[in-house]
């Protein structure tokens, strides 16, 4: 077998583990009125995402699936990995048919249709609703909001939450703020325990997002806990990420990006 083939072969075989994993969960979801309220980002809910890696697979789907540039959805983006170029606007921005507050919310075409799909799929499951908080933001955006924040933060408190331009997620178009809709917990860590920071825990990778900065990984990703940060990867990764990794930087087996390199 040639190493294409076994690429080849490799990838179906976690195709189908991802899609018989994303039945699993559908059912096991169906059969509950409530998410069960385990901790966020890395854990496996009620042990219902079986391991999407096969054994002996995981270094070639690693170096199928490595970050390809900064157009890629599973680019890696973190105070030592700026955006290339920094002011790099992506080509394929669409509105996002949500709810939202300040201005209106633009992310790349796939990102936008998997959040609507996300947004209808929460408020089905569970009458409640979501909003968005802040999506795409472009570099000299980026700039004023951290401009915002380290005059009323201090530098230092305002780099724990607020990237650089030129190094945020946001700038990439594939990352979205989610906010309760009538709740005051908006970008807070009390937003992990309400119904909308409870769901996207556990039901965010079915549509491709992953909880970019979970809990107690500030030493690998740079920021401290956003439960309510959600960045779109696709669904293959997210399903891995979501069940065993934890963080981009983790699944790639990138140096920690503690703070920036001065
Ligand atoms: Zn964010």
């Amino acid at each position: 077998m040639s190493f294409r083939v076994k690429r080849l072969a490799a990838g179906l075989a976690i195709t189908a583990f991802v899609v018989v994993g994303v039945t699993v969960v559908t059912i096991t979801l169906s059969q509950q009125s409530t998410p069960a309220a385990t901790p966020f980002g890395t854990t496996v809910p009620n042990g219902s995402i079986p391991n999407p890696i096969l054994p002996g697979a995981t270094s070639r789907a690693r170096e199928a699936s490595q970050p390809k540039g900064t157009r890629s959805y599973s680019v890696v983006v973190n105070k030592r990995r700026p955006l290339i170029p920094r002011d790099y606007v992506p080509a394929d921005l669409v509105p996002v048919r949500v709810p939202y507050i300040g201005a209106r919310p633009l992310l790349r075409r796939e990102a936008a249709i998997e959040v609507e799909s996300l947004f209808a799929a929460f408020t089905k499951e569970t009458g409640l609703k979501m909003q968005s908080n802040s999506a795409y933001r472009s570099y000299s955006a980026q700039q004023a909001e951290y401009r915002t924040f380290s005059r009323k933060l201090g530098t230092a408190a305002a780099e724990e939450t607020t990237a650089l331009p030129g190094y945020s997620e946001h700038q990439t178009g594939l990352a979205i703020d989610i906010g309760a809709r009538g709740s005051s917990c908006s970008a807070r860590d009390c937003f992990a325990a309400t119904p909308q920071g409870q769901w996207l825990a556990h039901n965010a990778w079915r549509f491709g997002f992953i909880i970019r900065y979970p809990e107690g990984q500030q030493a690998v990703t740079g920021y401290s806990y956003e439960p309510w940060h959600i960045r779109f990867v696709g669904t293959t990764l997210a399903g891995k990420i979501h069940g065993h990794f934890g963080s981009l930087e983790a699944y790639f087996h990138l140096p920690a990006a503690p703070s920036y390199v001065n």
